[in-house]
């Protein structure tokens, strides 16, 4: 484990002639294999699973999840069990992402688009404890209240790495949003980028994980008054994973000149919303702007397989 995550300066013209400092977090080096992000929303799931006896973590995701991925192999690491619920045909266990959770231990269930709907019903849930009653079941994506304080500790290394006035991510479940709005406590703002399409949904799953925090510690500071934070709907580029050619030409180009691999799901998102919105004139001058490479390049693997890039886009 590489922490705190590093922090660099990003030079570049655009940022330079707009007299805008951009750094970058790079929580994607904390783990080789596991995505950053990830490590902080797992870490105390795995401890509270351990601790309350059970003997493994059951979660949801896609074919290629980085979540899936990156529980598979950090429950190997913690020594407890994993169970993957994946949307999507069995085949998929033989794709770069599955085969490499399975041969870490990770055992999975396939099932239909239509059930997978149901991953937050309160009923289907309830059989599912039934059915696995030594597995604590995990949200999507990780993003339950257990996440929010792992993910906080971003707030806590970056107040001992650089003075910023803005802090950007990419933005799936939001959970991540979350553990970063409440640590922040106000003192700065938070611009979340959706990388899917119709995502007011997340700004209330948002809301409503902070309130959830609040009710735990009785209200002492109120986090779901947090009045800096931001969500950019406008920045998915077409939908969850969807990208034209330009789309990604342009991240392309990025990463040649910066030394630093996005890929096009999230990182390359936030980087592009960036740079239009830099265009656009949206941030002051002589702003400090922190990037979050929140991880999540073993994505691009599954992007190669799925043959959905056109150039190679790591460095
Ligand atoms: C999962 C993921 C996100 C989104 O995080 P949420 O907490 O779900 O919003 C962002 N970046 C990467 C690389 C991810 O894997």
């Amino acid at each position: 484990m590489t922490l705190p995550s590093p922090i660099q300066q990003i030079k570049h013209p655009l940022f330079s002639d707009n007299k805008l400092k951009v750094f970058i977090k790079r929580d994607d080096l904390i783990h080789p294999i596991i995505s950053g992000n990830k490590w902080r929303k797992l870490k105390h799931n795995i401890h509270f699973a351990k601790e309350n006896g059970y003997l493994g973590i059951l979660s949801f995701g896609g074919a290629y999840s980085n979540h899936i991925h990156a529980l598979a192999y950090a429950a190997k690491e913690q020594g407890i069990l994993s169970k993957g619920i994946i949307r999507g045909e069995q085949h998929y266990q033989h794709n770069t992402t599955l085969s490499q959770a399975i041969r870490w231990g990770m055992s999975c269930d396939f099932i239909d688009r239509k059930t997978y709907r149901l991953r937050q019903d309160p009923d289907y849930l309830a059989r599912l404890q039934l059915q696995y009653p030594d597995y604590f079941i995990v949200p999507e994506g990780g993003s339950n209240i257990l996440a929010l304080p792992g993910v906080g500790e971003v707030i806590t290394e970056l107040k001992t790495q650089v003075d910023f006035d803005t802090l950007m991510l990419p933005v799936g479940s939001g959970g991540t949003l979350s553990g970063l709005i409440q640590a922040d406590k106000n003192q700065h703002n938070i611009l979340g980028i959706a990388v899917l399409k119709e995502a007011h949904h997340i700004k209330e799953q948002v809301q409503s994980l902070l309130a959830q925090c609040d009710i735990r510690k009785d209200i002492k500071e109120n986090t779901s008054e947090h009045v800096k934070w931001q969500l950019f709907e406008n920045f998915h580029r077409g939908g969850y994973a969807k990208f034209n050619v330009e789309d990604e030409q342009r991240i392309y180009q990025f990463v040649q000149e910066s030394g630093i691999t996005f890929e096009p799901v999230y990182s390359g998102k936030m980087l592009l919303a960036l740079l239009d919105l830099i265009s656009e004139g949206y941030f002051k001058q002589a702003q400090t702007i922190v990037l979050l490479h929140t991880g999540g390049l073993q994505g691009l693997n599954g992007l190669i397989e799925q043959k959905k890039l056109s150039t190679s886009l790591s460095i």
